[in-house]
């Protein structure tokens, strides 16, 4: 609709972990539904070019885009609130800044002059948000959030960008919301304002003056706390937002609207916009604080300590919970514990098993326990990409009969490689850019459990892995009752199976927690919670026949 694109620019103060980038995903979230084109983009001030060699314990599970490029997580939540699909100009690392720039030096391209932090690297950040505001459809509004803390020394080349656009763009087309802390202190049975009023100090000592500040806090803070805040920091006090901690970050843009952020927003671009229709993304929360019914599915990874390495996948049962009317509670499993104690000392209670993707031997074993626990017992699995190759493996050993059945990732010298590399990735040995990333098609068989979940024959779904089931196998797999109910068109590579004796049993090579939407859950999360639904209810029944006869 506009002329001109504008900028909203959010950073954060005082500590990490904020959630700035629910509060950008939420702002974005508003403004679409008062009719804008939003873009987002995510600044990472660290130096690896992106965040797919990083470790999932360190920065949380890497967000793999249709285009194939490996980004931060928050991509993640823009891509869930405001369904715009992202590509890799969407995520900007300092690492890629200085790529380019040094190739470019190298080049000669400077003619001889120093290259500099100012102006080159800041040049660079600055063109990287302008070949958005380029891209075919320009957006109306393009939410940039800055990575880290205000005081980090690798922010500091970014803010000196944003602070050279607010310049360069005035400030009509350009907003600077600031993120902040409001901690409680108990002992003094008082919110403290001192932090934010430090770090909106360094923001303006950098050149920038804060327009609205999100000020994060354990309880609401009062309208009192709000005046002091906007006297010591020049914002004004309507501007001063309560972002107290709710129940499900998906309340984030209600409670936002109810304190007019959207409409502060529009009123500092001049825009005259109807107000945002809320009521289905209202209702959806509401299902998600106040649901009929209660599973639990069992998670059983390596990397159960840092629930951030499966955020995606802790959103999808979100989604898939509210379409359920159910919640879900997630348990989580190490592989290890299983390897060790057994499989039914941790999954005896469960309604669901998932087991997520992963790399590397550690914790396989276990799972493959897990898997096969579930199988015999007839409870609910879905195995996402490494989750589906050791349900490959595990059907392998204990149905064909293949004990020596492994996957070539873990060992090179194998009787039975059942999941190994493609012909053509043989002897490719680098690290990154090697796997199969990104968007592929895959054709469903009519019948499966995938298309009744799909509701059509054909979808696209996102990969990030190596490995592949190994087609010398199939066979085998398939006279033993294994269903290969996804294929890719060419025939050539397996990306979903199933088991048809069970109640619900389906690995997909893929990645199908990248597309669920809170509005729109992914299918197959979805009838997997249905079916561990079901199960529960059975369950019930057959624990308590007489209870369930009472109700
Ligand atoms: N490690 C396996 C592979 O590379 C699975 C990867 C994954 O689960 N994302 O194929």
């Amino acid at each position: 609709m506009s002329e001109k694109t504008k900028y909203i620019f959010i950073t954060g103060g005082v500590v990490s972990s904020l959630g700035k980038g629910i509060a950008g995903s939420s702002i974005g979230l508003l403004l679409q539904r008062r009719g804008l084109s939003v873009c987002h983009v995510k600044f990472d001030p660290y130096l690896n070019v992106d965040p797919g060699t990083m470790n999932p314990f360190q920065h949380g599970e890497v967000y793999v885009l249709d285009d194939g490029s490996e980004t931060d997580l928050d991509l993640g939540h823009y891509e869930r609130f405001t369904g715009v699909p992202m590509t890799q100009d969407n995520n900007v690392t300092t690492g890629q800044i200085y790529n380019t720039i040094i190739t470019r030096e190298r080049r000669g391209d400077y003619l001889g002059a120093t290259v500099q932090v100012i102006p080159h690297v800041t040049e660079e950040i600055k063109n990287r948000l302008r070949k958005l505001e380029r891209v075919d459809d320009s957006p109306d509004v393009i939410i940039a959030e800055i990575g880290g803390t205000v005081g980090d020394i690798e922010s500091l080349p970014f803010l000196e960008a944003i602070r050279q656009m607010g310049q360069e763009e005035g400030p009509n087309n350009t907003m600077f919301i600031h993120v902040t802390l409001v901690p409680y202190i108990d002992s003094a049975g008082e919110f403290k304002t001192k932090p934010t009023q430090h770090s909106v100090r360094e923001l303006r000592e950098i050149g920038i003056q804060a327009n609205m500040l999100l000020c994060r806090s354990a309880q609401p803070i009062t309208e009192g706390l709000r005046q002091k805040i906007s006297l010591f920091c020049s914002v004004p006090t309507r501007s001063v937002i309560a972002a107290e901690d709710v129940s499900t970050i998906y309340d984030v843009p209600v409670k936002f609207h109810q304190q007019e952020v959207d409409d502060i927003i529009c009123e500092h671009f001049g825009w005259e916009l109807p107000q945002p229709q809320l009521g289905d993304w209202a209702a959806m929360v509401e299902k998600i604080n106040d649901p009929k019914k209660s599973i639990k599915i069992g998670i059983c990874g390596k990397y159960v300590m840092l629930k951030d390495a499966y955020k995606s996948i802790i959103e999808s049962f979100v989604h898939a919970g509210v379409a359920n009317d159910a919640e879900v509670k997630l348990i989580w499993v190490s592989s290890e514990d299983i390897k060790q104690h057994g499989p039914e000392k941790f999954l005896y209670d469960i309604d669901g098993l998932l087991i997520p993707g992963g790399f590397g031997e550690r914790g396989v074993e276990g799972k493959i326990e897990a898997i096969r626990y579930v199988r015999e017992n007839k409870i609910p699995f879905f195995g996402i990409c490494l989750g589906m190759q050791c349900a490959v493996i595990e059907y392998a050993r204990n149905i064909c009969n293949l004990s020596e059945a492994h996957s070539y990732e873990f060992y090179r010298e194998l009787k039975h490689p059942v999941i190994h590399l493609m012909a053509d990735q043989e002897g490719v040995t680098e690290l990154g850019g090697t796997m199969r990333l990104g968007a592929y098609p895959c054709e469903l068989t009519s019948g499966s459990k995938s298309e009744v979940a799909y509701g059509k024959a054909k979808v696209s779904e996102r990969h990030r892995h190596r490995y592949e089931v190994n087609n010398a196998y199939r066979d085998m797999l398939t006279e033993h009752g294994l269903i290969l109910s996804g294929l890719s068109p060419d025939g050539r590579l397996v990306e979903i199976i199933e088991i048809g004796e069970h109640p619900w049993f389906v690995g997909v090579q893929f990645h199908p927690e990248l597309k669920s939407r809170p509005t729109n859950p992914h299918p197959l999360f979805r009838d997997f919670v249905g079916a561990s639904v079901a199960y529960h209810e059975k369950r019930t029944i057959e624990l308590e026949p007489e209870a369930s006869k009472r109700d």
